[in-house]
């Protein structure tokens, strides 16, 4: 089994996870980003993705938005807009965000606003895909 690391992960709502983990898998805004113990401190923008924590030989998995991540010698930290478990997404909502923002990409011009509802496309889809895999 891998070396842990403390791991903590915020949302403007709550403390996500506060714990250690073996390793931590987040979308970057430049791709999936895998962070053991011992990695080189770093920081990094995250784009919307999967986040999944290997914790005592475990894989938790959770749907995570936009945010940073903070990699130092003694601890690793995630900033995130929001971040939810299988079981505390709710599929309906995801469903409504998703047409919501295909019926606001079909109408719209303006490039930060496509660029809004795509971001907001891609959570929805985020959202349903953790929620439909998870086996929880
Ligand atoms: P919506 O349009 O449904 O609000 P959104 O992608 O704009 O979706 P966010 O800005 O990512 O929502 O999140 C706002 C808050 O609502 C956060 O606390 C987030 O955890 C929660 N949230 C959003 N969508 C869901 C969902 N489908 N299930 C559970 N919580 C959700």
């Amino acid at each position: 089994m891998e070396k842990p690391f403390a791991l903590t992960v915020l949302t403007p709502e709550r403390e996500f996870y506060s714990g250690t983990a073996e390793s931590l898998t987040v979308e970057s805004i430049d791709g999936e980003l895998c962070i053991l113990a011992g990695h080189i401190p770093m920081v990094a923008a995250l784009a919307v993705g999967e986040l999944k924590i290997k914790q005592g030989g475990k894989l938790l998995r959770a749907f995570h938005s936009e945010g940073f991540l903070e990699v130092h010698a003694d601890a690793t930290t995630v900033l995130l807009q929001a971040c939810e478990w299988p079981e505390e997404i709710d599929l309906n909502r995801a469903k409504e965000a998703m047409e919501r923002a295909e019926h606001r990409l079909e109408q719209q011009r303006n490039t930060q606003a496509v660029t809004r509802s795509k971001i907001a496309l891609s959570r929805a889809l985020m959202r349903i895909k953790v929620k439909t895999t998870s086996v929880n």
